[in-house]
Formats: structure tokens, C-alpha cells, sequence
């Protein structure tokens, strides 16, 4: 009875379901979209955006992507591979924001490691009976009582 019914279906739409087009891409170092799905159109239902944010991931990245159509493999830059598609210009302004972004984030990073490598060193010293952690400021142990600073000279490290 089911089986009826898929041939009636298939005789309808007068096409064979074939491999999703977004699984014909892949790189060099084997990662694709995931994709096992078959369609009678270009791609299955919301793999033209997997495809699309593959193809920006992989344009950020500078990495080749591989698209092989009836065994016949084509290597090329992802925003190339895109052009070929309606997406093609979203996945083009993709790659550039992800660029800015990773240029940003780098810029962060540096800051980052500045102000660190600025910051005192901490240390862990005794004030009275009580141990804490604060860092050196000239002579003077500076640490934090309940958010308060406070200072002293006499301390003593362990
Ligand atoms: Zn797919």
C-alpha cells in the first residue's frame, strides 16, 4: 500500500529524489555540511542556508572548498563557489563580517594580554592572623577587605 503510494508520488513529480546540493561540498580535510538528504529540488528544506553559513565558515577561514559534481571535482574559494547560487552575495558580506569580527576579536585579545601584562602580580600574604590575596604596591601589601582596598605594611608573605 505504501509502497503504491511513494511510486504514484514519484510518477507525479516525474523526478527521482537525488543527493542534497549542499552535500556536494566538502574540504580538503574532509568537513562538510553533514548532509544525507535527498531532494527533488536543489536542496532540501533549509539547506540552502547550511550550505550558506558552510560556505562563510569556510571563507573566513581562507579554506578551499571542494564542490565535486558527478565525480568531477572543482576547487575553489568559497565566495566563488557561492556566486553561483541566489545567496551568493549574503554569503560574500558573511565572510567580510566574520573577517571584521575575527579582526576584532584579535584586536580584543591583544588588549587584553596588554592590561594583563600590565596588572600586578598577585600575591597571597598575611595581615594579622587573616591570609589574602592583593598585590604589591611599592612598599605597601595592598588587598581587598569586602570590597574595600586596603593597604598596610605590615604583612607577611607566605
Ligand atoms: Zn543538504
Amino acid at each position: 500500500m505504501a509502497a503504491n503510494t511513494t511510486a504514484a508520488k514519484k510518477t507525479a513529480d516525474q523526478a527521482e529524489p537525488v543527493a542534497c546540493t549542499c552535500s556536494q561540498f566538502a574540504t580538503e580535510d574532509g568537513r562538510t555540511t553533514g548532509c544525507q538528504a535527498e531532494t527533488k529540488r536543489l536542496f532540501a528544506p533549509g539547506h540552502d542556508a547550511k550550505l550558506k553559513s558552510f560556505l562563510i565558515r569556510m571563507g573566513a577561514e581562507g579554506t578551499e572548498v571542494i564542490r565535486t559534481v558527478d565525480g568531477i571535482a572543482s576547487s575553489a574559494d568559497a565566495s566563488t563557489h557561492a556566486a553561483k547560487f541566489a545567496f551568493g552575495h549574503m554569503v560574500a558580506a558573511g565572510i567580510t563580517r566574520a573577517e571584521t569580527k575575527a579582526a576584532e576579536k584579535a584586536e580584543r585579545a591583544a588588549a587584553r594580554a596588554a592590561r594583563k601584562a600590565k596588572a600586578p602580580a598577585k600575591i597571597t600574604a598575611k595581615v594579622g592572623r587573616a591570609t589574602f590575596t592583593g598585590h604589591m604596591d611599592g612598599d605597601h601589601f595592598v588587598y581587598e577587605v569586602k570590597g574595600k582596598e586596603r593597604r598596610t605594611l605590615k604583612f607577611q608573605t607566605a
